[in-house]
């Protein structure tokens, strides 16, 4: 397992290295694990005047899997657009051809009272949202403001979604709900969208390779609130960029607590990135306060779907799972009669219980 470690700014140093005690954990019990540093973001500015340096798109290249701390700084705030920290992270996606994202809402009941809707909504969720990541309106092209004639701008941009594009992440969907609860829920506006009218109809197509699987379909406007008005009904979702977008930082507040929540992004062999999905927090930056959960759990998703090994992705869950038990929190997730911890100490704990 060839792994490139790329902790990034703020708070990505101090998560990531939890991270890699457990990987390194996993490497002291036999797993052939190789891990090399290099840098991305402001990081990545700072010792080559570019936040995607090549030697680091080229480790990240020839590893198996990425993981990734966080990107961004005040003090890159006003370098000019291409130098910015979140180009590198926009860059590597690219690079790497990463069109999966898979972000699961996963609420464990220890955590229940951390969600701001009502616990017997959200106890036991545990959905998973898949957002195509590289075409859609953001990527579409005519797009711009130009002027009319008569003399008032007008903004643009194209929606589109090719056959290829949507029947390779629906395929992606299909093979996670096989492994989970064999629900996949379609997320689009077909009733309005040309572009999503093919979508369903791909979506559909596809479905048809995988019987076992339930596909039903839902416009994004009704998964919206769905999501808030009873969650635990959906299993996989799966959707276009911008919906996606939207809804999984919707479902992501589900769990209350974003220090939580891992990410994956997966090309079409199964390589991914993989990283929290907060930010890179420089408000507690160097305070060793941060959660470092989040990206924990992402190293368990690297097992589950770079490495196919459910049986360390569960290891690594359930480490996690008892050190809640054990009711350690960090200062983001701490409740009266809880004992605060700091993000090392966390880290520890973790690799104690696994
Ligand atoms: P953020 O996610 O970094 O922080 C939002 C809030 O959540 C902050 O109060 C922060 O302290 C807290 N928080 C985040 N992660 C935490 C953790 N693990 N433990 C405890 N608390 C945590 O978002 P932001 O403040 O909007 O952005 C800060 C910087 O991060 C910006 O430069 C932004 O561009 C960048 N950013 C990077 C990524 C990424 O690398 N994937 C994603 C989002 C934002």
């Amino acid at each position: 397992m060839k792994i490139a470690v790329l902790p990034g700014d703020g708070i990505g140093p101090e998560i990531v290295a939890q991270a890699a005690k457990v990987l390194e954990a996993l490497r002291s019990d036999g797993l052939k694990i190789e891990l090399e540093y290099a840098h991305i973001g402001g990081a990545g500015y700072d010792a080559a005047g570019d936040p995607l340096p090549d030697a680091t798109l080229k480790l990240a290249q020839q590893s198996d899997a990425v993981l990734l701390g966080a990107v961004g700084g005040y003090q890159y705030d006003t370098l000019a657009r291409p130098l910015r920290p979140e180009q590198g992270l926009l860059r590597i996606r690219k690079g790497l051809n990463l069109f999966a994202n898979l972000r699961p809402a996963l609420l464990y009941p220890e955590l229940a009272s951390a969600s701001t809707l009502r616990s017997e909504v959200v106890s036991g969720l545990d959905i998973m949202i898949l957002r195509e990541l590289t075409g859609d309106i953001y990527f579409g092209q005519p797009r711009g403001i130009r002027n009319l004639e008569n003399g008032e701008r007008q903004g643009f941009d194209t929606m589109l979604y090719s056959e290829s594009e949507i029947r390779r992440v629906a395929h992606v969907g299909f093979q996670i709900a096989m492994k989970r609860n064999k629900k996949v829920c379609s997320v689009d506006k077909a009733n309005v969208l040309d572009t999503s009218m093919l979508w369903r109809e791909i979506v559909t197509e596809v479905a048809k390779e995988y019987p076992a699987v339930e596909l039903s379909h839902m416009y994004v406007d009704n998964a919206a609130m769905q999501l808030v008005r009873a969650p635990k009904q959906f299993d996989v979702i799966v959707t276009g960029n911008i919906f996606g977008d939207i809804l999984s930082d919707e479902a992501s507040m589900l769990t209350g607590s974003i220090g939580m929540l891992p990410s994956a992004s997966l090309d079409a062999n199964n390589k991914g990135l993989y990283e929290p999905c907060h930010g890179s927090a420089p408000d507690i930056a160097g305070k060793n306060i941060a959660n470092p959960l989040a990206t924990i759990l992402s190293v368990a998703m690297m097992m589950r779907y770079t490495f196919a090994r459910e049986d360390i992705a569960q290891r690594i869950e359930g480490a996690v799972r008892k050190t809640l038990q054990k009711s350690l929190r960090t200062a983001d997730i701490a409740e009266a009669g809880m004992q605060k911890v700091g993000t090392d100490a966390m880290g520890d704990a973790v690799v104690a219980a696994l």
